[in-house]
């Protein structure tokens, strides 16, 4: 594997960077040790000083046929993306020019088309790019809204703030922790109680307890904030879902798994994504396909962050109690159909939003509830704590948890055991030093790397 890699790393690769079609520039992007002998060979001319782009003609390298002229940038390692010698070639934004430029690329030796996200690959391995950097670049790539984009490159750019360099600062007070312990050992006839480092590691919990916390924010910015439409059959459910999309940017890439009964699409509300969830309406079935279809319905409600509890003006009051039994604080509460009728006035926990799906009345009151709601859930909390990013880095600060947890545990303990205490710093600080350098790496990067698009 390892030499596999590393044979694999002689290889100079190239692939256009930008993404495919017409545009006004077409990006090809070449890293290795022969990046700049083929921009020689492509160019016929000597190389332009590094990072200054200069005007020059790619032509074929075996028949000399002129291919495009554009820009040239040459950028020797180890200052460049992947701390190899690098090149782009600025062409003119078309399939055919790319095309025939790659053609020519292919026709030189020691030269291969990269894999998918093999070029950010790179700048790991040689160091350029940290792992939480990668995993950082690979949400700001695939963000497709404005909260998404300041999470990940807010992890991307790094620095005292980002988890990185909190990880950072957390292993320092662990070691001055662990300090204090291994002190208590050696000297142990010392006030033993009062020199454990107790404050410390309670604040240090604190902290991660913050970040955790914020984990759930930062699923929600990742993944969407989820808000089920929940409500009787023939209240307008399924119009209302339709409206909201009518008037929302649909991001185009559903979510799998859907089924018959829970329909979803991802909205893009003012830069926050919300998962609206549309469901079978929840009544008490005797056919069997539509109580498996309530029974998910309702489990799809229960479990989401925001229920938005649709009425109609046409329901009477035992109808309304029982969809109301669903209310949880936070969640919004519609009247549709108020073409038809008035609002009745009756007890609901908050007042109901007057709705028509049929005439677009209360829709925009709705809308701005709903962002309302987006920003509770994916706003930087107070504490501003960086959350973890996806699943792995959770992991990582759960094992923090677990760690600080059985230490402090064993302080607050009568006949407390330092060897324990110490163990439970110890486990804490090897947790954090694999948030930024796992162990069993390579499996992970395969996954990770495979996401990203070619040419990145
Ligand atoms: P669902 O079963 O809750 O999803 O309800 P639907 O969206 O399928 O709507 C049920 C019926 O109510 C349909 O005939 C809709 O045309 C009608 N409907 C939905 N919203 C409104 C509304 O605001 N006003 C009126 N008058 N009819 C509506």
């Amino acid at each position: 594997m390892e030499t596999q890699e590393a044979a694999r790393r002689a290889v100079t690769i190239y692939a256009e960077s930008t993404p495919p079609g017409r545009g006004g520039v077409s990006v090809v992007r070449l890293a290795g040790p022969d990046a700049a002998d083929a921009a020689r060979r492509l160019t016929g001319a000597p190389l332009p000083p590094p990072r200054a782009a200069a005007l020059r003609r790619f032509r074929h390298p075996d028949t000399g046929r002129l291919l495009d002229e554009g820009l040239l940038l040459w950028f020797p390692a180890p200052a460049s993306f992947t701390a190899e010698d690098s090149v782009e070639l600025h062409l003119h934004g078309s399939p055919a020019v790319v095309a025939a430029v790659l053609d020519a690329l292919a026709s030189l030796p020691g030269l291969e088309p990269a894999q998918p996200g093999e070029f950010a690959r790179r700048a790991f391995a040689n160091g350029h790019l940290t792992l939480l950097q990668v995993e950082a670049l690979s949400d700001l790539i695939q963000a497709d809204t404005e909260m998404q984009r300041r999470q990940a490159v807010s992890g991307f750019a790094g620095g005292e703030d980002a988890l990185a360099g909190k990880a950072e600062q957390w292993k320092r007070a662990l070691r001055a922790c662990l300090a204090r312990l291994e002190a208590v050992i050696e000297f142990p006839d010392e006030d033993t109680a009062a020199s454990f480092p107790r404050a410390e590691t309670s604040a240090l919990l604190a902290q991660v307890d913050a970040c955790l916390s914020a984990a759930r924010r930062g699923e929600c910015v990742r993944l969407g904030l989820e808000v089920a439409i929940t409500g009787a059959p023939n209240v307008g459910k399924s119009s209302v879902f339709n409206r909201l999309l009518g008037s929302e940017r649909v991001l185009v890439s559903e979510r799998e798994g859907t089924t018959r009964d829970v329909v979803e699409a991802r909205l893009d509300v003012d830069g926050h994504l919300l998962l609206l969830a549309d469901m079978a309406g929840m009544r008490e079935s005797g056919d069997a396909l539509e109580a498996e279809g309530v029974r998910r319905a309702r489990e799809r409600a229960a479990g989401a962050s925001v229920r938005l509890i649709l009425l109609s003006c046409e329901q009477n009051a035992a109808d309304w109690r029982e969809t109301l039994a669903w209310y949880r604080p936070g969640d919004i509460v519609a009247c549709n159909k108020c073409d038809l009728a008035d609002v009745p006035e009756r007890e609901t926990p908050i007042p109901p939003l007057p709705l028509s799906a049929r005439t677009g009345a209360g829709l925009d009151a709705l809308r701005d509830a709903l962002l309302a709601a987006a920003q509770f859930f994916q706003s930087e909390d107070s504490e501003n704590m960086p959350p973890p990013q996806g699943a792995r880095q959770r992991d990582v600060m759960e094992r923090v948890r677990i760690g600080l947890r059985e230490s402090l545990a064993e302080m607050d303990s009568p006949a407390g055991d330092v060897a324990v205490m110490a163990e439970g710093l110890r486990q804490a600080n090897r947790a954090l030093a694999h948030l930024v350098e796992p162990v069993g790496v390579e499996a992970m990067l395969d996954e990770l790397f495979a996401e990203f698009c070619i040419g990145k």
